[in-house]
């Protein structure tokens, strides 16, 4: 099927992880691909891939922290695809540290990426798809701060939470716009991130509690994202689909298998 046959999608933080995993699948279900992030190198790499299954993709470096940066994302998808048809929102970071040691630059730093950043991307992509009364907008919450609480994340889950209380309002804002907000809460999925930021220990705890024994993979998540962006999905606006094999339905460990 080719759900996103030449729509325009951008993708934030699209060149590694769980993004690598949003910017592939709609790439070889038809879209043409803006991937973001601050990295050129890894940028380069994943639109190459694209491009060798057959893909349309390009690259634009920026911060999603950055008002400047999200406004001239927009403007250059624009001027290169012509619109904007769905955001990707999926740039964001979780360093971990326990609140005992969590400094307030800590604090704003994951505030400035996961939950500003949010706002920024949105802000920057919804004028042009208001015009064209079109668009779909999937945010990459997480479990985390929504559904569960994480040592050494409370920053990370209170942006969560706050991602997940702005997919509410914006959704009844846009939808006069025929533009549809939405949300994917990860539970844990095997990144490139994942493993830098919290460590093999982590890992294997997070795979000790998930039902179906495994830590996910990026494009568990990014199927989930297709359908939310694709027109099968055009009544369906302000929620969020927990794609987490399970992990936050056991009342206790002796609920795991
Ligand atoms: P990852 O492997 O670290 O990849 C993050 C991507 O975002 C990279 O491409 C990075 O590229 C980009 N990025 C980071 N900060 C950015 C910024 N300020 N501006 C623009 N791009 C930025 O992370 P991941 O595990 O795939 O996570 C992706 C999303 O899923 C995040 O929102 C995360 O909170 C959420 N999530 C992940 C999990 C999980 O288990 N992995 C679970 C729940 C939720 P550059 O560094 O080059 O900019």
């Amino acid at each position: 099927m080719e759900r996103m046959k030449d729509k325009v999608v951008i993708v934030t933080g699209g060149a590694r992880g769980i993004g690598r995993g949003i910017s592939k699948v709609f790439a070889k279900d038809g879209a043409k691909v803006l991937v973001v992030v601050r990295s050129e190198d890894a940028a380069k790499k994943v639109v190459e891939e694209i491009k060798e299954i057959g893909g349309e993709a390009s690259y634009f470096l920026g911060d999603v922290s950055s008002q400047e940066d999200m406004e001239n994302m927009a403007k250059t998808c624009i001027e290169r695809y012509g619109r904007i048809d769905v955001l990707c929102h999926n740039a964001g970071i979780f360093p971990e540290v326990r609140l005992k040691d969590m400094t307030v630059e800590d604090w704003d730093h994951v505030n400035d990426v996961n939950l500003k950043g949010t706002f920024l991307a949105v802000k920057a992509c919804m004028e042009n798809m208001m015009e064209n009364k079109y668009g779909r907008i999937v945010i990459t919450s997480s479990i985390t701060g929504n559904k569960t609480g994480n040592p050494g994340l409370a920053h990370y889950a209170a942006t969560k939470g706050g991602v997940n209380g702005f997919i509410k309002t914006a959704a009844i804002e846009l939808a006069q716009y025929n533009i549809t907000v939405n949300g994917v809460e990860p539970g844990n999925i095997m990144t490139e991130g994942m493993d830098s930021q919290l460590g093999e220990e982590y890992i294997k705890a997070q795979e000790a509690s998930i039902p179906m024994g495994k830590l996910g993979k990026p494009e568990d998540i990014a199927y989930a994202a297709l359908f939310l962006a694709s027109d099968e999905a055009k009544y369906i606006t302000g929620q969020t689909i927990a794609v987490d094999g399970g992990q936050t339905l056991p009342e206790s460990m002796f609920a795991v298998n």
